[in-house]
């Protein structure tokens, strides 16, 4: 053992021994300032506790005795107020030489030059702050840091176990909170919610901070690195599905803390110090965090976050607490936290329990926000230090159509944010004011407004919101929520039920698009590791591969429609072949239902998905094969961008509307003009006002679009005049401007066409 250890643990006995005797609350904590002071061989050494919102002094060694109890600093308020308010240690070999310092006469402080204090934390908020003061200059060594930090957890668990200030105070304390704060994002699905912070992977409080036997903590800690290691490993093996939003890179990262025999090390020399494995982790994360800080670096910072969730995990495992907070009685008014989510883990929330959702990644294509659109519940993402700033539950105001978070928000921002919401109710009235009129420009010409589904009770939004059909139903969206692959039966169930809801009107099925950044746990793929899982092996890859996983849903698909019309489509075709060897495995569906006697669809139109650019140049081979064409823009443009569609950092570079792309479906309407076949557009691109526009202006007259963009898309539609958008959008395509979404934006606004 080190002598650091020994001290520390030397430190820890006397607490324990002061605690149990027989003294008054106050002379506990004189004494403890004395114990603290003579151990670190500081001539000052003062405890602040939080009442009424201030940090009073409650005891000191070393300052004016005077002073205790009559002290008091705001949060935010000299050294003491800012280590409070920013939950975060000061280590100052100066410390009149920092920014927030105060001199406060009445504590005779004059004298001390050094100052090191901690936050004494509880439910992730200071309650109070150890510190301690010398008269020379100099900074205060690692292990005296950590000698406070321990000594300020072992104070928070007292204070919460009432043994340190009466009940009253107690309450006081877990009352506080710091002040409000705003923080933007970047808005992935729009709308407002109010409600309180619930982390995705829920924090841990830590109940118990001396250990009863080292030895056993020691084991408790060594088999929860073995279980962590295993489940890094395995991620990094399941990575070809793209591990739930997880990026490759961040994974490469976990490994290397989870294998870093310095981290380790450090946390057994804290257990060994008498902490407990859940404390010990703690401190050692309490260090580091006060370490990066001090290194003013960006990439660092980042790295930092994934430490933070590795030590996360790490007490999560320890602490037996591992479920998400899906699976822990999720309070009705749920705004998610977190850093990423992949698509299946946003589907095991309770929607009617979850408000909104904020994420420090994300982007606007990347499948869990398109679930998250299909669910109805507003999503901000890019919010980089959301995770940092929120403790469970804060309330939230998240207004994603202004990318604006408040957090624990003013009366005055609640009352501004009411009537923003009875505004936006109203607005919404109106759209839906529109249901039964038709989507057709001001010229007469109607465009074929459709849904996008994917879950079982948005089904019913087909028939309430005036809609024409179903574009696009991913079928994939009941493979990601089933804990196991689902049986015939269970997909026949949902198309039929499916269909039935939609009665007269259509539906496109689109088989399975599984990969990329829809993963199933249940179904590993057997390549290596891929690099670019967009890219590879998914949707119809798989399904041509793995013909049983086609075949099971073909057959699923032929009995729900059977007597009806089936319209199918198949996502991710390169080349037409592989739109010919998927058809072909339906016909032999057909044929063994035929052969068994049983009901055929009484009519089956196959259609393919653009969205890998290759295709766009054998449409005439194509063409004649199809009955219809779905341009899914969110994959198209990510392809043709070289710009993968989940990527955090890609997701504010490249614009929709810019001319390569739109110059590109320009193209793909010239070529399907004049041939049989539908022309639709199933992307989030539709869904946009300002984007809808431009496509009708290149001539598509078929959008697939989210449902909640239904009325405000077909408002828009409503104000148009078709011919004047189509020579429009071919003049801004002739000599494309840099900016070309702001001139199509100013030209529809002096047309008076609903954008805003
Ligand atoms: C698309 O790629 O545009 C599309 C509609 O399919 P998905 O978003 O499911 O990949
Ligand atoms: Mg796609």
């Amino acid at each position: 053992m080190t002598s650091a250890t020994a001290s520390a643990r030397k430190i820890l006995t006397e607490l324990h021994e002061l605690m149990a005797s027989r003294a008054n609350a106050q002379a506990k904590l004189n004494q403890m300032v004395e114990i603290i002071g003579a151990a670190l061989n500081s001539e000052v050494c003062s405890l602040y506790l939080l009442r009424e919102q201030a940090l009073e002094l409650f005891a000191t060694r070393g300052l004016n005795q005077s002073a205790v109890h009559v002290t008091k600093l705001a949060l935010g308020e000299g050294l003491t107020g800012h280590i409070a308010q920013q939950v975060d240690t000061l280590n100052l070999a100066e410390a009149a030489a920092h920014p927030d310092f105060q001199y406060r006469p009445e504590t005779g402080e004059e004298r001390f030059h050094s100052f090191a204090g901690v936050p004494i934390i509880r439910r992730e908020r200071a309650v109070g702050v150890i510190c301690v003061q010398h008269v020379e200059q100099r900074r205060y060594d690692d292990v005296e840091i950590e000698a406070l930090q321990t000594v300020a957890m072992v104070i928070s668990e007292l204070i919460s176990n009432a043994e340190l200030i009466d009940q009253e105070a107690v309450a006081d304390l877990s009352s506080s909170s710091t002040g409000p704060a705003r923080l933007s994002g970047l808005t992935l699905v729009k709308g407002l919610a109010f409600g309180r912070a619930v982390f995705h992977q829920p924090r841990i409080t830590i109940e118990h901070v001396v250990a009863d036997d080292i030895e056993v903590e020691r084991q408790r800690v060594y088999s929860a690195f073995t279980k962590m290691r295993e489940q890094i490993d395995d991620m990094a093996s399941q990575a070809e599905f793209g591990v739930d939003g997880e990026h490759q890179e961040i994974l490469k990262t976990y490994k290397m803390f989870a294998y870093d025999e310095g981290w380790s090390r450090r946390i057994n020399a804290a257990i060994d110090s008498g902490l407990t494995a859940e404390a010990a982790i703690e401190r050692v994360q309490q260090r580091t965090r006060m370490r990066m800080r001090e290194i003013d670096d960006p990439l660092l910072a980042e790295r930092m976050h994934d430490l933070e969730d590795l030590a996360n995990r790490l007490l999560r495992i320890v602490s037996g607490q591992l479920g998400t907070a899906a699976k822990l009685g999720l309070r009705t008014d749920t705004i998610l936290i977190a850093r990423n989510l992949g698509p299946a883990e946003l589907l095991e929330y309770d929607r009617r329990r979850l408000k909104g959702v904020i994420l420090e990644e994300g982007s606007l294509t990347a499948h869990v926000t398109i679930v998250a659109r299909a669910m109805g519940i507003p999503v901000i993402g890019r919010v980089s230090s959301i995770r940092h700033m929120v403790r469970e539950d804060d309330e939230i105001l998240l207004d994603s159509d202004e990318r604006i978070v408040h957090v624990r928000p003013t009366e005055a921002t609640l009352t501004a944010f009411e009537s923003k919401f009875n505004q936006r109710k109203k607005r919404q009235a109106s759209f839906a004011a529109l249901r039964d009129e038709p989507a057709i420009t001001k010229d007469g010409v109607p465009i074929c407004l459709m849904v996008n589904a994917g879950l079982r009770d948005e089904v019913s939004a087909v028939n309430h919101s005036g809609a024409e059909g179903i574009g696009l139903f991913r079928t994939e969206f009941q493979f990601l929520v089933s804990a196991t692959l689902p049986r015939r039966e269970r997909q026949m169930r949902l198309y039929r039920d499916v269909m039935d809801a939609a009665g007269d009107k259509p539906v496109v099925f689109r088989t399975v698009d599984i990969g990329g950044d829809k993963s199933l746990p249940y179904l590993r793929k057997d390549t290596d590791q891929e690099e670019n899982p967009a890219m590879g092996w998914r949707a119809l890859r798989v399904a041509l591969d793995r013909d049983g996983l086609m075949k099971v849903q073909a057959r699923a698909l032929l009995e729900a429609a059977a007597g009806r019309t089936l319209n199918v489509m198949f996502p991710m075709v390169a080349e037409p072949w592989e739109f010919d060897e998927a058809k072909a495995i339906f016909e032999r569906q057909c044929q063994f239902l035929t052969d068994h006697k049983k009901m055929l669809p009484e009519k089956i139109r196959y259609g393919a998905m653009l969205e890998v650019p290759a295709l766009a140049e054998t449409l005439d081979i194509l063409i004649p094969k199809i009955s219809f064409l779905s341009i899914g823009t969110n994959d198209l443009t990510q392809f043709l961008l070289a710009a993968d569609r989940a990527h955090p950092k890609l997701a504010e570079r490249y614009d929709w509307l810019s001319p390569a792309i739109l110059r590109f479906l320009a193209r793909i309407v010239r070529n399907v003009d004049g041939s049989s076949i539908d022309l639709t557009v199933c992307g989030e691109m539709g869904g946009r006002r300002l984007s809808a526009l431009a496509l009708i202006g290149l001539g598509i007259n078929r959008l697939s679009i989210t449902p909640a963009a239904l009325g405000p898309v077909k408002a828009m539609i409503r104000s148009i005049n078709l011919a004047d958008t189509k020579a429009q959008m071919s003049t801004l395509l002739s000599m494309p401007p840099e900016d070309l979404r702001g001139a199509l934006r100013s030209w529809a606004r002096a047309e008076g066409v609903e954008i805003d």
